[in-house]
């Protein structure tokens, strides 16, 4: 017995020093303070959210058939008689609805346009047939309600459509590489309600860099019927896996996500950690295994500093999947696409993977969390998002880490900052490129935080940012609330003035 104890204790305290020695921490990391600050919402609004269960169909390279149930629940406070759903993958209908810019699309299309697109067959509501049209340039349904939806009230709406994926270094995109060997990306790809908010329903158009990113925390029931030799990579958690005549059946479900992606391979290899209590899974093609180890360990210490700073990550798994997407990482709930070239040298390193991944990460509480139109507002999400990443940087590595971020991503942004005219504030079609774009919203809206740190102080900070949190945790803040909350406070120092200076 006693030996069992002995064995025991050392196992104990192996582990203890594991967790001390191997995870970075600072005395001012509490997770309890976190834990408390971030209190999941209540599960009588379980009752108040939209749900959408999907049913796909793949055929191994880039044809979906699909049927989504969307249990409606009318939260305006007004009679509904119409519904808006944005079609983001309509921007792959023909060439003239491409959003992108010129100089972008050899990244998108390395081997040349590629046509994709969402086909709605049917509509239904409640069981009966429904009159639908698509507008917007095809990147929006509208549906025409037989029986309006009073306030509070819900109802089940159908839709059957297709999809046509382009081959695209994109979030709707696939790639075939080597010897038959598929990887594609479904981000942004089945018809999401958009929000409707004071002035009515937002629709605005895929921007041509940034995120359409803007919607209402719903919960997912997702079903992918796949090849046999393919794997799911998905928000959510795996229900259950089968195998039946030669084709897989995955289910992903999850409450309290703002959106649904996922990556379908049939050359993905997996690995997994835990932190905190929450499972990381990495997916990666296992010719890059390097990048799939780092993508793990990167998430592992991103998500252990961000939930003793900003208040507990919420849900039970996080998933990271390497794919095709030209612009590096992509945020979504529960879920995170990271560009195949990160994966390789030379960007294996902490300027680039590790900064993208950290970055990625913190936007599972900006933007996944507390949502906002990041079309318009890019820099709620962005801003902090950045800063978050430094943060990181900081955390992990002391004065060190937090020296060689401002030497890779500030000094190399401050000239960009200083000749653009346009505001960190600014919608994100102010911007002319991806590089001013980055340095003007995300280095220079971190740089508002490192001033907000320094004049009320590292503490007074994290509780800000616990206080905007909880109280914006699964839903959509503005600017103007953002500022709200933030002069409310009454820091010192923090008025008029400071604000106008960043306006
Ligand atoms: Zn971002």
């Amino acid at each position: 017995m006693k030996r069992i104890l002995a064995a025991f204790s050392i196992l104990l305290f192996a582990s203890l020093a594991f967790f001390y020695f191997f995870l970075p921490e600072r005395a001012a990391l509490n997770i309890e303070q976190a834990k408390n600050s971030a209190s999941a919402a209540n599960d009588a609004e379980s009752t108040k959210r939209n749900h959408y269960d999907i049913k796909l169909e793949y055929d191994g390279l880039n044809r979906i058939k699909a049927e989504m149930d969307l249990l409606y629940i009318n939260n305006t406070g007004k009679s509904m008689d119409e519904l808006f759903f944005h079609l983001y993958p309509n921007i792959f209908r023909d060439r003239n609805h491409l959003p992108f810019f010129k100089q972008d699309l050899r990244l998108v299309f390395p081997e040349g346009f590629s046509t994709g697109g969402i086909d709605i067959l049917q509509a239904s509501q409640d069981g009966g047939p429904i009159r639908w049209a698509v507008q917007n340039n095809d990147e929006v349904l509208k549906l025409s309600l037989n029986k309006p939806v009073q306030p509070g009230k819900s109802s089940r709406i159908r839709l059957t459509f297709t999809l046509t994926v382009p081959k695209a270094n994109y979030r709707f995109g696939y790639r075939v590489f080597g010897k038959d060997h598929v990887t594609l990306s479904l981000g942004y790809w089945y018809p999401i309600l958009a929000v409707y908010g004071r002035d009515g329903w937002k629709l605005d158009r895929h921007p041509a860099m940034g995120d359409p990113a803007f919607s209402d925390v719903s919960d997912y029931t997702v079903r992918f019927t796949v090849p046999q030799d393919f794997t799911v990579a998905a928000s959510g958690v795996l229900q259950g896996k089968s195998t039946k005549d030669g084709k897989s059946i995955y289910t992903y479900s999850m409450e309290k996500i703002r959106d649904f992606a996922a990556a379908l391979s049939n050359n993905y290899e997996t690995a997994e950690e835990y932190v905190d209590g929450i499972k990381i899974i990495s997916y990666f093609h296992p010719e890059d295994k390097k990048g799939g180890f780092m993508a793990l360990d990167v998430a592992k210490h991103a998500l252990y500093i961000y939930n003793r700073s900003f208040g507990k990550y919420p849900y039970p798994e996080l998933h990271i999947a390497e794919t095709n997407f030209y612009a590096g990482g992509m945020e979504f709930p529960t879920f995170i696409m990271m560009n195949t070239a990160k994966y390789r040298e030379p960007y294996l390193s902490n300027t680039s993977f590790e900064r993208s991944m950290a970055h990625e990460v913190a936007h599972q509480w900006w933007y996944g969390l507390v949502g906002n139109d990041s079309i318009n507002e890019p820099w709620l999400d962005e801003g902090l998002t950045e800063f978050s990443t430094l943060y990181y940087f900081e955390k992990r590595y002391g004065e060190a880490g937090r020296e060689s971020y401002f030497e890779r991503q500030v000094n190399s942004s401050m000239s960009l900052i200083k000749k653009s005219g346009r505001s960190m504030l600014d919608s994100v079609s102010s911007f002319k490129n991806n590089r001013e774009y980055f340095a003007v919203v995300y280095v220079k809206g971190a740089l508002f935080y490192e001033e907000l740190k320094n004049t009320i102080g590292e503490e007074k900070l994290l509780d800000f940012l616990r206080s905007y949190l909880s109280t914006y945790m699964y839903k959509n803040v503005s600017l103007d609330e953002f500022i709200k909350l933030l002069k409310d406070k009454n820091y010192p120092g923090i008025d008029d003035n400071f604000l106008k200076k960043w306006a």
